[in-house]
């Protein structure tokens, strides 16, 4: 067995049986997190020159007994297991009716939500039909829904991608491509997808001061988006410094800890009372 190779040795050790284990384990409690409402959803705001213009929904897992487990640990494996369908149907509905609570604050009304839409949820057949419902069942604005998409998502199936986008955006949902710049895709099939929005990633924003290449990078991606006539936002800015350095080379939407965390529905409330005062 041992000439089998380093991977058969580790697929069969006892380390390897209990990450299993521990993901059949993970896999249940999700299934009954979800029943049980253990999930929730904190929002990040977005800022447009001096204003608040909308935030991104993060999903915040509240274990009774392990604690807050972050998205980090847990998408992946739902995204293994197919869990992710029923998380991000419950994203879907649950930024939807937030959408439609906010409608009547005025402090509020101007917001959009953008959301996470992982790739199997995205190419499921019926993914244009559950927004259309999570829609129509919460009286949410479609204009103030965003969908953030990854490059991954979009290389696969492209014709049914487009349509699906196209069948979305006719009824006013956005299209950010997240994430941009740690993917693989071409220019030219870029500007065959009927984005709204570049979003650069935070990796490259982090070192931007320091970086001469992330520097380059995201001045590129303000370039290149704005030349296809696409928003660009940048997300991870945790500095005056970084976010003085983006809206000098045109980058004027960002998102970011220098503005705020991800916070709890109250307390981005709070938060937006507060800028915008
Ligand atoms: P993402 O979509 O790239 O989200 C941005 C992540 O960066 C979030 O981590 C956010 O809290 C974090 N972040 C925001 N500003 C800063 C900053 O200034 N500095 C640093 N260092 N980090 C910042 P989070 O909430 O842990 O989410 C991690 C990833 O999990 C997300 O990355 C996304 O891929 C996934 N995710 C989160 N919520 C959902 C969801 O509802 N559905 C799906 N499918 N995926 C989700
Ligand atoms: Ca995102
Ligand atoms: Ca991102
Ligand atoms: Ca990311």
């Amino acid at each position: 067995a041992k000439t089998a190779g380093r991977n058969t040795l580790q697929f069969y050790s006892p380390n390897m049986h209990m990450a299993i284990q521990e993901r059949v384990q993970m896999e249940a409690e999700m299934r009954t997190g979800l029943e049980q409402g253990h999930f929730e959803l904190f929002f990040q705001p977005q800022v447009h020159a001096h204003q608040v213009i909308g935030c991104e929904a993060l999903i915040r897992w509240r274990h009774p007994e392990r604690g807050f487990i972050a998205p980090s640990l847990f998408i992946p494996l739902a995204e293994d297991s197919g869990q992710i369908l029923a998380l991000g149907q419950w994203v879907l509905h649950t930024a939807c009716a937030q959408l439609a609570a906010w409608a009547s604050n005025p402090h509020m009304a101007h917001l959009s939500i953008a959301i996470n839409v992982s790739p199997r949820q995205f190419h499921q057949p019926n993914f244009v039909e559950q927004v259309i419902a999570a829609i129509t069942q919460t009286g949410a604005d479609p204009r103030a829904l965003e969908l953030e998409l990854t490059e991954g998502l979009l290389l696969h199936d492209v014709e049914d991608t487009i349509e699906k986008m196209l069948q979305l955006k006719r009824h006013g949902i956005a299209f950010s491509l997240d994430d941009f710049g740690t993917g693989y895709s071409s220019l030219a099939y870029l500007k065959r997808l009927p984005l709204d929005q570049l979003k650069i990633d935070q990796g490259f924003v982090r070192d931007v001061l320091t970086d001469a290449n992330d520097a380059a990078i995201a001045r590129t991606v303000v370039a290149l988006g704005t030349s296809l006539g696409l928003r660009v936002i940048a997300e991870g800015v945790e500095t005056a410094a970084q976010r003085d350095f983006l809206q000098h080379n045109g980058c004027t939407t960002w998102q970011g800890y220098y503005f705020s965390r991800p916070l709890p529905v109250a307390e981005f409330a709070e938060w937006v009372a507060q800028f915008s005062s």
